[in-house]
């Protein structure tokens, strides 16, 4: 460095400067560890292991988030190193978690704290070890869920509210529909349907798409191997509008065209 160069950010001489600027300047002005907006960590109610890129791991761990679950959501400045980070929870609802980061970073020699907002769903799913365990056989799961991800309902009243929708929406279907259901899981954010065929539970997540007004996605992933095949299980998830099923006598939907082909 020449003499007399200075950061033109603070004009300070005798500062080491990267395209003029002294390392304090610059990570004042750089995003040192960034978060996304919302995060989603799936847990297995019965065993707290968690699925990670389609893969089940640490059965036995806590149910609670940790900072094991939170670390890999951060994102790092190249330049920049991580020596800690405090996790500090600042809400929590008993699907979502907010917290702040406290993270404790070195950059370009400059130690700094930087805080890091970071809000976490959490998803409730049994792990194939835990399902094969219970016996609970299944290879489609109908969620039936509120209209939004952000709970607008308190448990309890969203459950019995979709249990109503439920009860409708069974006699809609056909006997053989209804016969394919293995069990059923009560979450905070709704319920859980399990079928052991996946025809019968696309049939009735259609019928409620049609006839009763709720959205439907549908997503699949990859179980196991069976006689040298893939095995995939199907997801659909099922929002319901707020108004649906709400109240003791919900208006019956028309019985007109109740078989419905897929
Ligand atoms: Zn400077
Ligand atoms: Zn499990």
């Amino acid at each position: 460095m020449a003499d007399g160069e200075f950061c033109v950010v603070c004009g300070r001489t005798g500062r080491p400067l990267v395209d003029g600027v002294c390392a304090k300047c610059a990570a004042d002005r750089t995003a040192l560890v960034t978060a996304p907006l919302r995060g989603t960590v799936t847990v297995c109610p019965h065993c707290g292991a968690r699925e990670v890129g389609g893969q089940w791991e640490r059965a036995g761990a806590s149910r609670v988030l940790t900072a094991e679950d939170l670390a890999p959501f951060l994102k790092v400045h190249p330049d920049a190193g991580v020596r800690r980070v405090r996790w500090e929870e600042t809400n929590a609802t008993a699907t979502v978690r907010d917290y702040v980061g406290h993270a404790d970073v070195v950059f370009r020699g400059v130690p700094r704290t930087v805080d890091v907002p970071l809000s976490v769903r959490v998803l409730s799913r049994s792990c194939p070890d835990c399902s094969r365990a219970s016996g609970r056989y299944y290879t489609a799961v109908i969620q039936l869920r509120g209209p939004t991800e952000r709970r607008l309902e308190r448990s309890v009243e969203l459950r019995a509210r979709l249990a109503r929708v439920w009860d409708d929406l069974v006699a809609e279907a056909r006997p053989e529909w209804r016969r394919a259901v293995s069990f059923d899981e009560a979450l905070p954010e709704g319920i859980d349907v399990f079928f052991k065929e996946t025809l019968p539970a696309r049939a009735i997540a259609r019928l409620a798409k049609q006839r009763f007004g709720a959205s439907l996605t549908e997503s699949a992933s990859l179980f196991g191997r069976k006689d040298g095949h893939d095995v995939y299980r199907v997801t659909f998830c099922l929002r319901f509008p707020r108004g649906m099923g709400a109240g003791a006598a919900p208006a019956p939907p028309s019985r007109s065209g109740a078989s419905v082909e897929q």
